[in-house]
């Protein structure tokens, strides 16, 4: 097995490059694969629609197909034998309604192209990922998050929809007027339709500052993990679990009343000096600012920069959340996995996401932590780790995240899901009583579940 040392060595003279989008060729009967290069599509039969008419066509015409996104999730999720229809193209419109505070997107835009475009016009959206090359229809319908403990994840800022039906429909939904239809389509796992339009709720824009703390105590983070989570808008701890400390924290902090003043230590950790990775033996020059320099929400919220690549595409990534009361019992029992974990981890984050009530939400109606493992790209060994975790995770019902790795069951899910399965399940079968934006993932995690 390659060292740690050579592994980072060889990472770090990837991403140090410029981030150029791993775009493999469309047409001509090759096969793409996802962001990560773990998941080879099983067609190669990709079309790209730049209207919604045009999905409309294409939707009526296919008896199977699934849509893409950025193609940035780590699982068979998006995957298709039949037809794959890319919306990569529908990125244009972006209307805001200042009187609503809204602003209206084509599902294909990224946050990246999103984000400066709205600052410009005095908005704002509450959060960001870590990363903002991904699309807002593929983030939002897989319920992606951020941090902040008073925070949803980015799909509560979804107000309403536009989305194309197995019939070739258009359908549109509102939070305000279709409640329970809405609250199972908003993050809808591609499961219902194509989504082509989405309107999300606006605030007008704010400054941020970003600061780094290293070497936070475990027992520090155990015992003050409230207090530590309630410091900033949105707080990430990183750590390998080694050590029993926490590597680096980071704190982004909202400017204006209760404005962030950074001491030099925090419960014990000590404030970074320079810019830092993640992981700390990588260069900082694709993360965002820190060091307290002021700047905007959406060159802050997420930890890496729009123009380089968040990390070389050779990793693999889970994701568990459980419910924050057992925020500190549950991250113990993972901590206590090191020896098991270690070998394979590049770096977890751990993350809290206020309550939800959208159906298939991890976060649905108990406010969460998430604790994400970004692994080395060796699926048989994370494939046998992977269940250890959830095992000792269990107890606190843990729920994965759907566009990451996990060995859960379908059993499992049901288990922590419940009704909430049935009531979805009725409303997919609804828009698609066929099955057309069906696939494997779906037909055994959740239909067949
Ligand atoms: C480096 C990296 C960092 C990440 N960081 C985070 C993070 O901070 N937080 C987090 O929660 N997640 C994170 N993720 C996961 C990522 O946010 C999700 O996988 C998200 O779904 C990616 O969106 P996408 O457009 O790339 O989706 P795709 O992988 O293209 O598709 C995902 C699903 O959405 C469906 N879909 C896409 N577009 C549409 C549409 N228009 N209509 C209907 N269905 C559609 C697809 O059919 C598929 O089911 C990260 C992933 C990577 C690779």
């Amino acid at each position: 097995m390659m060292n740690k040392r050579t592994f980072l060595k060889l990472f770090a003279a990837v991403i140090g490059s410029r981030f150029v989008a791993p775009m493999i060729a469309w047409a001509g009967g090759e096969k793409i694969s996802n962001w990560a290069g773990n998941i080879e599509y099983s067609t190669d039969r990709i079309q790209s629609s730049a209207s919604a008419e045009e999905v409309r066509d294409f939707v009526r015409k296919q008896s199977r197909m699934k849509v893409l996104g950025t193609r940035h999730c780590f699982n068979t999720i998006a995957d298709s034998k039949d037809y794959l229809l890319s919306v990569k193209e529908l990125n244009e419109a972006v209307a805001v309604d200042p009187a609503a505070h809204t602003v209206t997107v084509d599902a294909g835009i990224t946050y990246g192209k999103l984000s400066p475009v709205l600052h410009e016009k005095g908005w704002a959206l509450h959060n960001l990922a870590s990363l903002p090359h991904i699309s807002v229809a593929g983030a939002c319908t897989t319920a992606t998050h951020g941090s902040g403990e008073k925070n949803g994840n980015l799909a509560t800022a979804v107000a309403a929809l536009e989305l194309v039906t197995a019939s070739g429909d258009m359908v549109r939904l509102s939070r305000e007027k279709d409640s329970e239809t809405f609250q199972a389509a908003v993050v809808g796992l591609g499961a219902l339709g194509v989504i082509t339009k989405l309107t999300l709720d606006v605030q007008p824009s704010f400054q941020m500052r970003q600061y780094v703390y290293e070497r936070l105590p475990l027992r520090q983070m155990a015992d003050h993990f409230d207090a530590i989570e309630g410091s900033a808008y949105s707080v990430s701890l990183f750590t390998d679990w080694q050590k029993e400390r926490v590597n680096e924290v980071w704190l982004k902090c909202r400017m204006g009343a209760q404005a962030f003043e950074a001491k030099p230590e925090f419960f014990g950790a000590k404030l970074a000096t320079k810019n830092l990775h993640p992981i700390a033996e990588l260069s900082a020059e694709n993360c965002t600012e820190q060091m307290g320099v002021p700047g905007p929400w959406y060159e802050r919220l997420p930890h890496f920069r729009m123009g380089f690549t968040p990390s070389a595409g050779k990793e693999l990534q889970s994701e568990y959340f459980v419910s924050r009361k057992h925020a500190v019992e549950a991250l113990l029992a993972v901590e206590r996995l090191r020896g098991r974990v270690g070998p394979h981890l590049m770096i977890s984050e751990i993350r809290t996401i206020a309550a939800d009530n959208l159906l298939m939400s991890p976060c649905y109606k108990q406010d969460s932590v998430a604790i994400h493992f970004t692994w080395k790209q060796d699926w048989p060994a994370v494939r046998n780790v992977l269940p250890v975790i959830e095992r000792e995770l269990a107890p606190f019902k843990v729920r994965p995240h759907w566009g990451k790795l996990f060995t859960m069951s379908p059993k499992d899910l049901r288990s922590v899901y419940g009704d909430r399965l049935e009531a979805f399940i009725k409303v997919a079968r609804n828009f698609d009583p066929g099955g057309k934006f069906r696939n494997d993932f779906l037909n055994t995690n959740i239909f067949g579940a």
